[in-house]
């Protein structure tokens, strides 16, 4: 049998950031992005009369659409390809010269490609639905046609072809500069951990240690660590927030646009379905409190605290290890349970090296799946130490990874899926390997070692996420009137902490907007929910296996390959008949986690019950 690789091997893209051809490859790029900009440039004339094309012109119009995709997709590839390599680089070391020189580059490039196709953009935005109809009737353009529809649902906040241009342009040093800052911070600073000089990966990582004394230091060696950065954090808010507030200003020029509204569009969701869900989560917000509690008398701890959040099941005997290979081989088991193809996927992700998990000094925190476009293959990083905490990760992230591979076939532009419906395969992942574990469990003191993963999934998603919604909200409806200080910062997420968990926490973590890196990202705001989203969703699917039996791996596939050609509701409707945008949805995933923190609590009194005899 090959051998299991820790480390990613991306050598067949380039040998590394000073290989020559990255530069070739980006100069090649830029040749062709100026060549798509002339073949688009012809629709930003036809942008006053796109609603009324003459007939005679539609033929060569169309043949020009179709030369366009084929520069587009190509140029696409390429980048997308150089882009993950690079930024594979420096998730390893953040501090590699080469690659922190090229990222901003390709951030220009991406900028330049986003600007020269925006005439046709635009054009493609405000012309009939006569013309659309008869342009996506061409099969190689048929591949677009949920990103054009849905892109036409902007029609009316739409700006001129010069200022989508300047607001795309500006966005790169001004915007993204933000986010650079924060990712640079991030990689950087150093924290004091009992004694122990460690980055901020590793700090994380020890405040999933089973030594509650050692959880607090790494707890509040973060925090110290980040109140030295709390004013610039501060900033990058500020600046990423006012943009986005500016940005959603000038683009309500027909209709007042809320700061939700882009959210909701990038994530391929309507407004009703993100109240309903919020709604009814916050309803149930008791589940995840419970969840708290229990983990707490499990651990005998009178309230839990932040830096017991991430605190391992007590029944774990210590510090766990779980060598990589052990944890492949456990995911890969109960990925086979729903279908032996999934579970042979995960032990060939990590025999081609496609996954990156080796602890090296100057490593990002965190734990994501990207994906090369061509070939299609997916890359996993994380920080693996043996934890279970990081095997449920593993196994998070190699349902992404899954996601990627059962679309592979697909046109590159059907496989682009909204944040909500990405958290769906990841946290389907980690189901399937915790429900294995616990029907493997030989006794109770085991089950609940597995269940504690279902407790502390419950307190995470239906508190912890959420309270990130409410924080975020607070911050950009204070932004509206102005500057917001790092002292306004504190007691609001304080605020928004308590608002989730009530007294389940002894206390709030009030510089958690510096120290989590999802409010600082600068493409994407409210990046919070959709893990809810998912989280609920997935739990909702993943119970309809018993209902549909043999059937049920078809379908589920079926439905990852739609992810990337329809909206939210539209998926759920075609595959499940069911409307995400009624509460009632929403309760029956929420009546799941209850019984699974019902199991929890159960198995917690059980354990005292032993004890106490
Ligand atoms: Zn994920």
């Amino acid at each position: 049998m090959p051998q299991l690789r820790q480390t990613w091997d991306n050598q067949q893209f380039f040998s590394g950031s000073d290989d020559p051809a990255i530069a070739t490859t980006i100069e090649q790029l830029q040749a062709d992005i100026a060549e798509l900009e002339t073949s688009c440039a012809i629709f930003g004339g036809l942008i006053e009369t796109a609603d009324n094309l003459p007939a005679a012109d539609i033929p060569d119009l169309i043949s020009k659409v179709k030369h366009v995709h084929g520069q587009e997709v190509s140029i696409l590839e390429r980048l997308g390809n150089v882009r993950t390599f690079i930024s594979s680089i420096l998730s390893v070391d953040s501090q590699d010269a080469q690659a922190n020189t090229w990222m901003p580059k390709l951030q220009q490039v991406g900028a330049a490609l986003s600007q020269a196709g925006t005439p046709l953009d635009v054009f493609l935005v405000r012309a009939s639905d006569g013309f659309i109809t008869q342009l996506l009737a061409e099969p190689e353009l048929e591949e677009r046609s949920f990103s054009i529809s849905h892109a036409r649902r902007l029609k009316d906040q739409l700006l001129s072809v010069s200022e989508e241009k300047l607001i795309t342009g500006l966005g790169v040093t001004g915007l993204q500069g933000w986010g650079n800052l924060y990712d640079d911070l991030a990689g950087s600073l150093k924290c004091e951990v009992e004694g122990e000089t460690v980055g901020l990966a590793k700090a994380a990582n020890l405040v999933s240690s089973a030594n509650r004394d050692t959880r607090q230091a790494a707890w509040t060696a973060i925090r110290s660590a980040w109140s030295t950065r709390e004013d610039s954090v501060a900033s990058i808010l500020n600046a990423i927030n006012g943009w986005r507030l500016e940005e959603t200003a000038q683009r309500s020029h027909i209709r007042e646009l809320h700061y939700l509204d882009k959210s909701c569009h990038q994530s391929r969701i309507e407004r009703e379905t993100l109240n309903a869900l919020m709604d009814t989560t916050y309803e149930h917000r008791a589940i995840g409190q419970r969840a708290l509690k229990a983990m707490g008398q499990a651990l005998e701890i009178k309230q839990m605290a932040p830096w017991d959040l991430f605190a391992p099941a007590p029944s774990a005997g210590g510090e766990e290890n779980i060598p990589f290979d052990d944890a492949i081989q456990l995911i890969a088991k109960a990925f086979s349970r729903l279908t032996p193809a999934m579970g042979e996927f995960a032990v060939m992700m990590a025999e081609k090296g496609w996954i990156d998990g080796a602890p090296t000094p100057n490593r990002t925190t965190g734990a994501y799946c990207t994906s090369f476009r061509s070939p299609r293959e997916p890359r996993i990083f994380l920080t693996y130490e043996g934890t279970m905490n990081n095997v449920m990760t593993l196994a998070h992230e190699l349902g992404h990874a899954w996601h990627n591979w059962v679309m592979r076939d697909l046109p590159m532009m059907k496989t682009w899926y909204s944040m909500t419906l990405a958290e769906t395969a990841s946290i389907f992942a980690e189901t399937l390997v915790r429900d294995a574990l616990l029907q493997e469990a030989k006794d109770p003191a085991q089950q609940l070692e597995i269940a504690w993963q279902n407790a502390d999934s419950a307190a995470v998603f239906l508190l912890n996420i959420p309270a990130r919604f409410e924080f975020e909200k607070r911050l950009v409806e204070a932004r509206k009137d102005g500057y917001v200080i790092a002292d306004k910062l504190k007691p609001m997420m304080a605020g928004s902490w308590q608002h989730w968990y009530e007294d389940s926490l002894s206390e709030y973590d009030d510089l958690f907007w510096a120290s989590k890196l999802h409010f600082s990202i600068a493409s994407l705001g409210f990046y919070n929910y959709p893990y809810l989203f998912g989280y609920l969703f997935s739990l909702g699917i993943y119970a309809q296996q018993e209902k549909y039996g043999a059937a049920f791996n078809d379908l589920y596939t079926n439905l990852l390959r739609d992810t990337g050609s329809m909206t939210a509701e539209a998926v759920v409707m075609q595959h499940l008949k069911q409307d995400i945008r009624q509460p009632q949805f929403w309760q029956e995933s929420l009546l799941i986690v209850d019984d699974s923190v019902k199991q929890f609590e159960q198995l917690v009194a059980q354990q005292k019950a032993v004890a106490i005899a």
